[in-house]
């Protein structure tokens, strides 16, 4: 296998990572090996172009093959850089905390269209987030409501800790308040918006995942139990005593999922119908909505 040595140019070592990552099989080696590349020399996207003919001295080496050996045993690139982007933000990850995908922003997507179907999107709104891991979804949706406030709760307080650092980074500290417990349980109504992007993968497919999901993002993030569906049938019933009349509950689900979650909506009580599921960009039903009965 080519190694990436001290001496080589900043592009020489780009194409020679590519090759080796591409050679193991990986989805996008050309992408992967300029973001590890850019890690390992500090260096943005733009950067690496300017100083392509740069040579890497042996620290720069040893660092890459590092970086290297982390990605071509599974791990995701954005465990590796400990951020990732979402909705046009950037966010810091930890153990803790389930990589974002931009599958979520389908969440973030129907929620909006929801609120600005319902009038202006500066109104007054409270907002919480169940798991909200990095605060991924919270924190988009505050970025987009300037006089939203919001609370996201989680079970890890080391996920907290990170989605509390993430909106002080985004200068969304005083909209955001984080507490531990689980899905809704230390809230109080009344809120206009619950979203959630919860654990939704039934156990036992678990394995069959990617390693870049087995193996890195936490278990409780991912195990749904049994049939995928424990965490909404806890979740759903929570967030339709807290919602105000005409609020709307917002959760991503998993293939083939959208039709059992809305049945536990109705079951709520809360309205749902079939205007309320959104595809993601690969065509899955990937985001469900149920609103809250006005009388
Ligand atoms: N979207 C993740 C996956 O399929 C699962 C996240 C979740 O369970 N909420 O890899």
């Amino acid at each position: 296998m080519t190694e990436i040595v001290a001496g080589a140019t900043i592009d020489t070592a780009r194409r020679t990572l590519a090759a080796r990552l591409a050679a193991a099989g990986l989805d996008s080696p050309e992408l992967d090996a300029r973001l590890l590349v850019g890690h390992a020399m500090q260096l943005d996207l733009t950067g690496l172009v300017m100083h392509g003919q740069r040579q890497l001295s042996q620290e720069d080496a040893q660092r890459l093959d590092v970086l290297a050996v982390r990605r071509l045993a599974g791990e995701p690139v954005a465990r590796i850089l400990g951020t990732r982007e979402f909705w046009g933000l950037e966010l810091q990850l930890s153990a803790d905390t389930l990589v974002p995908r931009p599958d979520t922003e389908t969440v973030v997507e129907l929620a909006l269209e929801h609120l600005t179907a319902g009038g202006d999107l500066k109104r007054r709104l409270r907002i919480a987030d169940l798991g909200t891991g990095s605060g991924a979804i919270l924190l988009a949706l505050l970025s987009e409501l300037p006089r939203a406030y919001g609370v996201g709760t989680d079970i890890s307080v080391a996920a907290l800790e990170t989605a509390r650092d993430n909106a002080r980074a985004l200068g969304l500290a005083d909209r955001a308040g984080f507490v531990a417990c689980s899905f809704a349980a230390a809230l109080q109504a009344p809120f206009d918006l619950i979203v959630s992007n919860p654990p939704y993968i039934p156990s036992t497919d678990i394995e069959d995942l990617a390693i870049e999901v087995r193996a890195h993002d936490p278990r409780r993030a991912l195990d749904g139990g049994g049939d995928g569906l424990d965490a909404y049938r806890a979740l759903i019933p929570q967030a339709a005593r807290l919602l105000q009349p005409g609020g709307a509950l917002v959760v991503e689900v998993g293939v083939g999922q959208s039709g059992d979650v809305a049945t536990l909506m109705t079951e709520a009580g809360l309205a749902a119908d079939s205007a309320g599921v959104r595809a993601d960009l690969g065509g899955i039903s990937r985001a469900v909505m149920a609103l809250k009965k006005v009388r």
